[in-house]
């Protein structure tokens, strides 16, 4: 028994992007993140979801800062800047 729709088996339809006729069978829709397009285009025109149309659905942040730090109190110390290991007139001039 027949179905709701006739079958593709000998249509013919346009290819939605270079206008050309195919057989209905072999359009196929596009997909664009990750959902179907309404439109169907011929082999030579389908295009595979690239990648980049799923920019910005991933989380790509990289935070450095914890939120609550408990640094070390007795590296108070440690924290001074040393003194330099030379002097400015260890420096070499080049006039
Ligand atoms: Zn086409």
């Amino acid at each position: 028994m027949g179905g709701k729709f006739a079958s593709e088996k000998r249509a013919v339809g346009f290819c939605e992007k270079c206008g050309q006729r195919f057989k209905l069978k072999l359009l196929k829709p596009e997909t664009v993140r990750g959902r179907t397009l309404r439109n169907r285009v011929c082999p030579s025109c389908w295009d595979p979801d690239h990648p980049q149309n799923w920019q910005g659905t991933q989380d790509m942040s990289d935070p450095q800062a914890l939120q609550n730090p408990r640094p070390d109190p007795s590296l108070a110390q440690s924290r001074d800047i040393p003194p330099a290991p030379y002097s400015v007139d260890d420096i070499p001039k080049f006039n």
